[in-house]
């Protein structure tokens, strides 16, 4: 037996996290989840958001199940997500962005993998107001060598490991002369250890740009914390959406797995968020415990009951994302037909090809409503 830290977190969190533990019974690998509270819940126990308990029991098990955290916006308390990482030294945040059977893109090829720093730049947490009035204020962009240097190297270990096309840099080194230099000197020193992987780099504005019109001339982008959080979410669009997309975050001992998606309080206790993010990440942690069958199955069961689109959350029915009408189904229904279908799904098959993308008609009439 494993035993594997659970976070639910905020909004959410509780059902997705749910969701996905009900989808590793169905595995049959024997997993001991050590069920600890971040974050609001964390808060109304004990007055505090991020208790020692939870580092703790991440620390002795290694291995971590997160549901979003609630960040406040513009005060309150400092984000959970970010301290943790810095906490726990989780420094490559890892969001793979998959396009599944062709459903809620225009890019069903889509297969990306965003490297992020998750530990400094302009989240170091360095921040303050320049006068007394508050009108001006100052975020400190905190780029080191050491942590420059290991992200480019994951990122280069992770595309030879996944014998990936190439690695990309993110920076925006014309304008920010110090802290992008580092970087980007930090990647092509990398790069040069690495002569069988090509390297290139983007600026961060150009890039979004390229992503949007060619996903699929891309691969394994490596980029600063800032530059990471947002190419990440856009890179989870051109996948199908937030629902769909996983994360990892890795330190040297320690990793822990937490979609990309936030707590989306809106649909808090609804039963209608999505599962598939937080049980893509049970996928991704499973794969990390070394137990690939049951991360295939988990993989295959997601993308067959998406393929399917009998029992998809709301986002997965929407109106031109798809060619059928489809009554969308709760987060409980869909996580509970995943894990009906986890020991049923047959590995020996191909894998089914992407369905080609939608009329990109009905995508634009979707985003005109
Ligand atoms: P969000 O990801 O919660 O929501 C963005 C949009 O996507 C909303 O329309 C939401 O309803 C939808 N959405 C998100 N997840 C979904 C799912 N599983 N199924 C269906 N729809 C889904 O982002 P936000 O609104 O910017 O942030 C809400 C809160 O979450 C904030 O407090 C923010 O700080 C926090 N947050 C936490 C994390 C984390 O814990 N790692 C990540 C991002 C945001």
């Amino acid at each position: 037996m494993v035993k594997v830290t659970l976070i639910p977190g905020d909004g959410i969190g509780p059902e997705v996290t749910n969701a996905a533990r009900l989808v590793a019974t169905a595995t049959g690998v024997d997993i001991d989840w050590e069920v600890v509270d971040a974050g609001e819940r964390a808060i109304q126990a004990g007055g505090t958001p991020l208790p020692d308990s939870v580092l703790d029991s991440i620390r002795r098990n290694r291995l971590a199940l997160k549901g979003p955290i609630t960040t406040p916006i513009g005060g309150g308390f400092r984000s959970v997500n970010v301290s943790l990482r810095q906490q726990l030294d989780l420094y490559a945040s890892v969001r793979p962005a998959r396009a599944i059977a062709g459903e809620g893109t225009r890019f069903p090829e889509t297969d990306l993998i965003v490297v992020r720093e998750a530990t400094e730049g302009l989240y170091s947490g360095v921040e303050h107001w320049v006068d007394r009035d508050h009108s001006a204020a100052e975020t400190v962009n905190v780029i080191t060598r050491k942590a420059s240097d290991r992200i480019v190297r994951f990122a280069f270990e992770l595309a030879k490991r996944e014998k990936r096309r190439k690695v990309t840099a993110v920076h925006k080194a014309n304008i920010m002369k110090t802290t992008g230099a580092l970087f980007q000197t930090a990647f092509r020193e990398m790069a040069a250890k690495y002569t069988d992987i090509p390297a290139e780099e983007r600026l961060v504005d150009n890039m979004a740009m390229q992503l949007v019109k060619r996903p699929s001339e891309y691969d394994v982008i490596v980029t600063t914390n800032l530059f990471g959080d947002i190419l990440s979410d856009l890179c989870a669009g051109l996948a199908g959406g937030l629902g769909i997309a996983p994360g990892a975050l890795y330190g040297e001992s320690i990793a822990v797995f937490e979609p990309v998606h936030g707590s989306a309080p809106k649909y808090a206790g609804q039963d209608k968020a999505n599962p598939v993010a937080e049980i893509l990440c049970l996928e991704l942690l499973l794969r990390h415990m070394g137990k690939t069958e049951a991360a295939d199955r988990v993989w295959r069961a997601v993308w067959e009951t998406i393929a399917e689109k009998k029992v998809v959350t709301y986002d997965l029915a929407l109106p031109g994302y798809t060619d059928r009408p489809v009554a969308p189904s709760g987060c409980l229904a869909m996580a509970k037909e995943i894990a009906r279908k986890v020991p049923l799904v047959d590995l020996s098959r191909p894998m089914p090809k992407a369905t080609a993308a939608k009329a990109a008609g009905a995508l634009d009439a979707s985003l005109e409503t």
